[in-house]
């Protein structure tokens, strides 16, 4: 039993007939907390929630509400329905009903609240919404913003516990997107209340996660902060899901110099700091191929980064050069690995250009070829 957690999903499977769609899922949602699942289209994000919400039955596993089994059958699950507000990708709106009928069905007629009370609560959304002329509308009236916020608001005059959202705003072009993403922000915030939100956009899971579930074909990956996500992934998998543009991978041969414990890739040798050397040399890993991993920013062009660490500098041949006004994005090769450098935008390197280029060695990680797992990151 775990004393601080709303809801638990232990040991959770879930088949559709042969395809194991879930995999012994566990982890904890604790309140307050915005939980992000993501993971790629297919990897069983919607099937969790919807196993949440009781809208499947899972085939094994539990999810306790307060410590109450809410998939045992004799329990009255209607008490907990009400406590749990979704909202889906495609809004799921009646077409047939107004926004205002839209919103305040469900708890005038299922939670049997008093009808003047919902109505004025209905007003004050719509209006804090930027809908208060809409109460008449119908869905096919609006806009796709403003059916998501329908969505949202509906969700929200149920005062639920716990908010489950399954994609809500993939529907939606980029900059709504990006509103709409602080309009959450700013919605748990006020309510603080307890959020699950599915989706596939790292944008969107980092920066509305406090936590963040990692899933890949019905598997949980990691479960951990955005921050420790980004700087420690537990496995190869997480480290390239994670972070845009993907963190650069290679093939390293572990050597050892001197007392030097040595990278080589793509006729490049690179020496390792102490802290990492040791690592790896106890993990028994020196005369190995490992997958060395280093982020698109911990690769560096200026003469300062240079010439503090000689040890880490290689020659790259620019192939393609991409101004992003705050930053500049440099793409090579090392064999046969497509690499990027995240620089500085007063750069001079162009395509053609062969520059010099230092990794910051504190910042690499190393993940076991054959597990694939992280050895030091
Ligand atoms: P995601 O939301 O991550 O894209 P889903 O949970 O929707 O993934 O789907 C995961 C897998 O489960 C897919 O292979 C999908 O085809 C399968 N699946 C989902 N729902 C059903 C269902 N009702 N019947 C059979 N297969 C399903
Ligand atoms: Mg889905």
């Amino acid at each position: 039993m775990n004393r601080d957690a709303i809801l638990e999903v232990k040991h959770l499977s879930k088949s559709f007939g042969a395809n194991a769609v879930l995999k012994d899922i566990d982890f904890v949602v604790h309140p307050g907390d915005v939980t992000s699942i993501i993971g790629s289209s297919g990897s069983g994000k919607s099937t969790l929630l919807r196993c949440i919400n009781l809208l499947e039955t899972p085939t094994t596993g539990e999810i306790l509400y307060h410590d109450k089994d809410i998939t045992d059958r004799k329990m009255n699950a209607a008490s907990y329905r009400t406590r749990v507000g979704m909202v889906f990708q495609n809004f799921n709106l009646f077409p047939h009903y107004s926004v205002m009928k839209n919103i305040t069905d469900a708890p005038i007629h299922v939670q049997k609240r008093d009808k003047a009370q919902v109505y004025e609560e209905a007003r004050a959304l719509l209006k804090k919404m930027g809908l208060e002329d809409k109460e008449n509308a119908y869905p096919c009236q609006l806009s796709g913003g403003q059916r998501q916020r329908v969505a949202i608001g509906r969700a929200i005059v149920r005062d639920p516990q716990v908010f489950l959202m399954d994609e809500p705003l993939s529907n939606l072009d980029a900059k709504l997107r990006g509103q709409m993403r602080v309009e959450i922000s700013k919605l748990h915030q006020r309510l603080e209340t307890t959020i699950i939100y599915v989706t596939h956009d790292q944008t969107e899971a980092m920066t509305l996660g406090t936590r963040i579930v990692v899933m890949k074909d019905g598997v949980i990956q990691q479960v951990d902060s955005p921050q420790n996500l980004y700087d420690k992934p537990c496995n190869k998998f997480v480290a390239g899901f994670i972070g845009a543009p993907q963190m650069n991978m290679i093939d390293a041969a572990v050597g050892k110099d001197g007392s030097d414990v040595t990278l080589s890739f793509g006729g490049h040798t690179v020496a390792l700091p102490e802290g990492k050397a040791k690592k790896l040399e106890e993990a028994g890993y020196v005369g190995k191929t490992v997958t060395l991993g280093i982020r698109p920013e911990d690769l560096h062009d200026e003469e300062s980064f240079l010439s503090m660490s000689p040890k880490s500098v290689f020659d790259a041949t620019i192939r393609v050069y991409e101004m992003l006004g705050s930053e500049v994005l440099l793409y090579f090769d090392i064999e046969d690995a497509n690499f990027v450098a995240k620089v500085n935008p007063r750069t001079t390197a162009r395509p053609g250009d062969t520059i010099k280029l230092a990794m910051d060695l504190e910042k690499i990680h190393i993940f076991d070829k054959d597990t694939e797992l992280v050895v030091l990151n």
